[in-house]
């Protein structure tokens, strides 16, 4: 009997062991995670559970009982320590090893640590773990002075919960707007705008110099001189992926584990999917680290397709939703190379859809409070990657549908 063994019990884990059973697969499954929950989706941990809105039941990506009933050996608390590739052997922190037939490594990513001074301070938080947003939460129930350091989606969420607790809150970026590198400065601003429209001191151009506090945070002192009051400071400053397995089995390793599109790495035995992986996307035609959300939850069940050797060409169109106050959006695709942004319907009423195109055709779209239009949207991003050019007096009217501004059918 083969066994198939996942190193990381986050989604993209947790989905390829579910892909392997429903797709038939009747060999051993290991599913290895070092932490000691059974696997669960982060999104609500910024969003719905920071704020006490969601329930701890409904993170988890399956019910308690259902890796027994699927035959899943779920190993939790248990790290892997090293990959052999030529023994095809995993080996764990506690003394075992694991041998496998095929495997795949969805280790994900680790929040970046804050490079300064006083970062050790109590009161200073990251953001990764059901862990981490329980003491968050706890955190902002004091309602006191939150510095958010970072501009990212995990230092917005953040704000906007922290904020939504009553809490005083100011945003430290580096960069001229939030979301600067994902977006660009037009786009950026507006949430900027949204977030100093609810209350929250918005610093952007500035980073941090230091912590000060004896034990426990007290200030942040900026770059400018500024000494910003905090009870509490949270770190979004970017995750890196965790990649020291696939190094030191001399996996190839780039900005992530570097696997083909079919998810496969260096090693013809060896699979990586989620956070942790850089894919070759045959849509944008180079290869692509997504840290989001729904890369973790297709690409581990396109991953467990490859290991039973299916075909399998992964060329999603990357995609991202977040939710902050009263927005709602999504964006896919990728801006790199857009010469231009175009707006359907008005920005201040917050109900529009951003596109970025090239030459006319689109790179990427952003719908913000505007609702099942994703389909439409990756269907241009993906016409346009073909290279169909899209009359921008049409797409930005709102009178046209999405729909109609899409290639017929050959
Ligand atoms: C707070 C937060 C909010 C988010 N919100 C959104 C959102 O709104 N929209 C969106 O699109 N995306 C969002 N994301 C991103 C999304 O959650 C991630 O892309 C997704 O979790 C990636 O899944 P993964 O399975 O690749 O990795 P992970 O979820 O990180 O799971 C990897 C698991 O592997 C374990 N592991 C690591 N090394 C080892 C080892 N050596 N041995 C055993 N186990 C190991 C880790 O402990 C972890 O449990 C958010 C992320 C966070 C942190």
């Amino acid at each position: 009997m083969s066994t198939y063994a996942i190193v990381g019990a986050g989604l993209a884990g947790a989905k390829a062991a579910q892909t392997l059973r429903e797709e038939g697969f009747t060999g051993e499954i290991v599913l290895i995670g070092a932490e000691q929950e059974r696997p669960y989706e982060r999104p609500p941990l910024s969003k719905g559970y920071l704020q006490g809105s969601t329930e701890v039941a409904k993170v988890y990506v399956h019910e308690p009982g259902w890796y027994a009933e699927h035959d899943v050996r779920l190993l939790l608390g248990v790290a892997a320590t090293a990959v052999d590739p030529e023994a095809h052997t995993v080996h764990l922190d506690s003394g075992e090893r694991q041998p496998y037939d095929k495997l795949l490594i969805a280790t994900g990513a680790t929040p970046r640590p804050l490079p300064v001074d006083g970062a050790d301070l109590e009161g200073v938080h990251y953001l990764r773990t059901l862990a981490d947003s329980q003491a968050l939460r706890a955190a902002f129930a004091h309602q006191g002075n939150v510095v958010v350091i970072g501009g990212g989606w995990i230092g917005l969420e953040t704000a906007a919960a922290a904020r939504q607790a009553g809490c005083a809150v100011t945003i430290v970026e580096p960069e001229p707007t939030p979301l600067h590198r994902t977006f660009g400065p037009a786009v950026g601003e507006i949430f900027a705008e949204l977030h100093r429209r609810h209350g929250v001191e918005v610093l952007l151009g500035v980073s941090v110099a230091r912590l000060e506090g004896a034990g426990h945070v007290r200030h942040v002192i900026t770059s400018d001189g500024r000494s910003l009051p905090a009870d509490d400071v949270v770190v979004g400053i970017g995750a890196a992926p965790n990649v020291e397995l696939a190094r030191g089995a001399g996996l190839e390793v780039a900005d992530g584990i570097v696997v083909d599109a079919s998810l496969r790495t260096s090693h013809p035995d060896i699979y990586a999917a989620g956070d942790v992986a850089e894919a070759m996307n045959p849509l944008l035609g180079r290869p692509i680290r997504v840290e989001h959300w729904a890369n973790a939850l297709n690409g581990g069940p396109a991953a467990a397709r490859a290991m039973l050797g299916r075909d399998v060409v992964y060329d999603r169109v990357p995609y991202f939703f977040t939710d902050q106050y009263e927005l709602g959006m999504e964006f896919s695709g990728d801006i790199t190379g857009h010469d231009r942004v175009v707006y359907r319907g008005p920005v201040e009423s917050l109900e529009f859809v951003a596109f970025w195109l090239r030459e006319n055709r689109v790179l990427a779209g952003m719908n913000v409070n505007v609702w099942d239009v994703t389909d439409d949207i990756q269907a241009l991003v993906r016409a346009g990657r073909a290279g169909t050019a899209v009359d921008p007096a049409r797409l930005t009217d709102p009178g046209v549908p999405l729909g109609d501004l899409l290639p017929g059918p050959a």
